[in-house]
């Protein structure tokens, strides 16, 4: 691959990973494009946050969008009905961990529930499980995971004594695909239950799907960073996803200033206005 293709390449997926829909090229035409991404290489490794160079959006009209807004949370639309949801953990993760009520309950290995402490002050919300977290049943322990950690760690957190980790969907979508609006919704009044009896003071919702659901706005994710959102009450601090990070370094500054953002506001040091 030549280095103008790899540069074309990875301005497109910066470009999909901040939600944004069209692009603009001055000076190049679109067969030029097509020819530039043609060369690019990808690797199953990619996974969800950079599509396939064939899916690479010169002007897409799907967005990088998680396609449901708040009600997703509150009436579940999809997937048959819902068993009433009981209140402990413990009790939700078994519902769950026989959860049929979408087509990536054929697919699964594991249900993909938490990790982390029941009672933390912080709640992380990914995406979806991916190969990994398939396989082993905990969310974020891949390479993705072990940056997340790492950078929780430079802001004095932990995932074994001070944070919630859990996705908005609980089952691997196959081939690390985004997962669609049906499966967002049904899944969610699961989040939304976590939610409930976690009780966190702050949610950090890393990535657009998460960011979009639990923010409620369907913007891009460059638009929801750094601006003030909640969830019922809750503060909802939206921030790269981490694997977006590991392709995209510079973004690990700003997402660094995001946590710390947290860790002000579980120090007390300031209140977002909601
Ligand atoms: N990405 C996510 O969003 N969640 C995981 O658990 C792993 C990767």
């Amino acid at each position: 691959m030549t280095s103008s293709a790899h540069r074309v390449a990875q301005f497109l997926r910066q470009r999909q990973e901040l939600g944004f829909s069209e692009v603009t090229l001055d000076g190049i035409t679109r067969a030029g494009v097509l020819e530039v991404i043609e060369q690019v290489p990808t690797t199953a490794a990619e996974g969800r946050h950079a599509p396939p160079a064939s899916d690479a959006p010169v002007k897409t009209t799907t967005p990088r969008s998680a396609g449901v807004t708040r009600s997703a949370m509150d009436s579940p639309v999809s997937g048959g009905e819902l068993p009433v949801l009981p209140d402990t953990l413990e009790a939700l993760q078994l519902v769950c961990t026989g959860c049929t009520r979408c087509g990536l309950a054929e697919t699964r290995s594991h249900v993909v529930f938490s990790d982390g402490v029941p009672g933390a002050r912080l709640m992380v919300v990914g995406e979806a499980p991916g190969a990994q977290e398939d396989e082993t049943g905990l969310p974020f322990v891949g390479r993705a995971g072990m940056l997340l950690d790492l950078l929780l760690q430079t802001v004095g957190l932990a995932r074994r004594d001070s944070v919630y980790i859990c996705n908005v969907i609980k089952c691997r979508p196959p081939g690390n695909r985004n997962p669609t609006r049906e499966e967002i919704a049904s899944c969610s009044p699961y989040l939304k239950k976590q939610i409930a009896l976690v009780q966190p003071e702050v949610i950090l919702a890393v990535g657009t799907f998460s960011g979009q659901l639990l923010s409620g706005k369907e913007e891009p994710l460059g638009q929801l960073r750094g601006a003030s959102h909640a969830y019922e009450g809750v503060p909802v601090v939206v921030t790269y996803h981490p694997a977006a990070l590991l392709r995209n370094p510079g973004w690990v500054r700003p997402t660094w200033d995001d946590l710390q953002r947290v860790a002000r506001m579980l120090r007390g040091e300031y209140r977002e206005l909601t």
